[in-house]
């Protein structure tokens, strides 16, 4: 197989990112936007020692799996990756790439749990930051690149958004506003960012800016009041100066209402700030909690919360437990989990700024022991060391692991397989759908 050669391809898997895959002469060859059952015509791109690259020229055979995508931007924003695939396949397809994670990378011959699928697959998100295209729209980075593909009315964001979006777009053209530039790191207005309530329906409304003011900003917050006086509850500054890929800078200014807005999930009121935390579909989120609440069994029990962000896990779970340490990074995030504790009313809650390894380091110094160890670390999973402390120190009788990252997950759980732990059973839970993103919730038991 060389580069330019046209070749017929069964695509019969695919890829975390959602790519199909085929196999040519022995090679796999990714082909993105075709489905598994498709017979498709290809175009090679690249040729590698083991694999290839092609493009879809022609639909042979479709999938019996297709679906027709409604999205313009489909495949080119960096968001979906499954839209023209039905959402029971979809489904299907993550379950079996988490079972392929922990047989294959954990070395773990047990198979999932059926995955539990989302309640709704569009407007399901309560959050979205849109870079600025330098005409003035808003849209999304294209996947791997800086290039900002316009698209103000994303399916998977809440109707609100576009419609903030909108009067924002026309307020940046009747102003003429400063828009930021990556290339020469100038002009004002990087990305709009925004939140959402789902229960409360309260939002949020974030002006990242390369400085410290805005101008015509009394113009655009008197607009946005305008068109949502009840559900606008903040609008923000975030100042962000630095010359990098990081969305938001650490310093908010309030610009309207509080510095934070509120939901609720599995009953308990949660405060969020621009810079917490917050899983980004609520009502999935509450699903998950449950599930690894029967996974931890924790009533009356000790709980630590590693990486516990705004403390939604533990505190969802402080009116059955007995003791609940919350440790986080983030000391926004921490701050938040303290108020909401208070605001609550739980007594038996503790919250730690600090990063997860260091601070269980210290909890063990302290004398601390715990029945229950949650894990919900970012992508990256988490440290050799702090799954040391976890089985070693803390020794819990389970611990329950959420992850976004099957494959660090798999990892991780080889590794405390090897340190006293059994996998006792797993579930995927679609928080992310039409996209590549699913979450696990994992239930691993102490063996002696
Ligand atoms: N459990 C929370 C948050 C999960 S997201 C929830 O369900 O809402 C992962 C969290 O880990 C984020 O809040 C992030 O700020 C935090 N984090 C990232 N690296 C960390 C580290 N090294 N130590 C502690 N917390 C960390």
């Amino acid at each position: 197989m060389q580069k330019n050669d046209e070749i017929i391809l069964e695509i019969t898997d695919v890829t975390a990112e959602g790519s199909g895959v085929g196999r040519y002469e022995g090679m796999a060859v990714f082909v993105p936007l075709t489905a598994v059952g498709d017979k498709a015509k290809v175009l090679i791109l690249k040729v590698k020692k083991s694999y290839a690259y092609g493009k879809l020229l022609e639909l042979l055979e479709a999938s019996p799996y297709r679906i027709e995508n409604d999205c313009p931007v489909f495949a080119r924003c960096g968001g979906c990756v499954s839209r023209h695939i039905s959402y029971v396949k979809e489904c299907e397809l993550k379950e079996n790439h988490v079972k392929n994670c922990i047989n294959r990378i954990g070395k773990i011959d047990l198979l999932p749990q059926k995955i539990i699928p989302a309640l709704k697959s569009e407007c399901y998100r309560n959050k979205a930051q849109y870079p600025v295209s330098q005409s003035g729209k808003f849209g999304f980075f294209a996947t791997h690149s800086h290039r900002v593909i316009e698209c103000n009315n994303c399916s998977l964001q809440p109707t609100e958004f576009s419609a903030i979006c909108e009067i924002v777009e026309r307020w940046i053209a009747k102003y003429n506003i400063s828009l930021y530039n990556e290339e020469t790191h100038s002009g004002v207005l990087r990305h709009l960012y925004l939140r959402k309530g789902e229960k409360t329906n309260e939002i949020m409304v974030v002006f990242v800016v390369n400085g410290e003011k805005l101008s015509h900003c009394e113009e655009i917050v008197a607009e946005l009041l305008k068109a949502f006086p009840e559900e606008i509850k903040s609008i923000q500054l975030n100042v962000n100066r630095e010359d990098t890929n990081v969305i938001l800078g650490e310093k908010c200014v309030v610009l309207f209402g509080e510095d934070h807005i509120t939901d609720i999930i599995c009953d308990v009121k949660v405060r969020i700030s621009p810079l917490s935390f917050y899983q980004v579909n609520r009502d999935m989120a509450e699903i998950l909690y449950k599930k690894a609440a029967q996974y931890g069994r924790v009533e009356g029990k000790k709980i630590i919360d590693l990486y516990c962000g705004t403390g939604t896990i533990g505190l969802s779970m402080a009116s059955l437990a007995k003791k609940v340490i919350g440790v986080e990074i983030i000391g926004a995030a921490v701050e938040d989990a303290k108020i909401n504790a208070l605001a609550n009313g739980f007594k038996n809650t503790e919250f730690i700024c600090g990063d997860a390894a260091d601070a269980a380091k210290e909890l063990v110094r302290r004398g601390e022991k715990a029945d229950v160890v949650f894990l919900d670390p970012p992508r990256k999973g988490c440290e050799k060391q702090l799954l040391q402390t976890v089985a070693n120190d803390f020794s819990p009788e389970r611990v329950v692991y959420i992850s976004c990252d099957p494959a660090t997950l798999a990892r991780d759980a080889a590794e405390l397989q090897g340190l006293g732990y059994i996998l006792k059973e797993y579930t995927p839970v679609d928080l992310f759908p039409r996209t590549a993103h699913v979450e696990t919730v994992a239930l691993f038991e102490r063996i002696s």
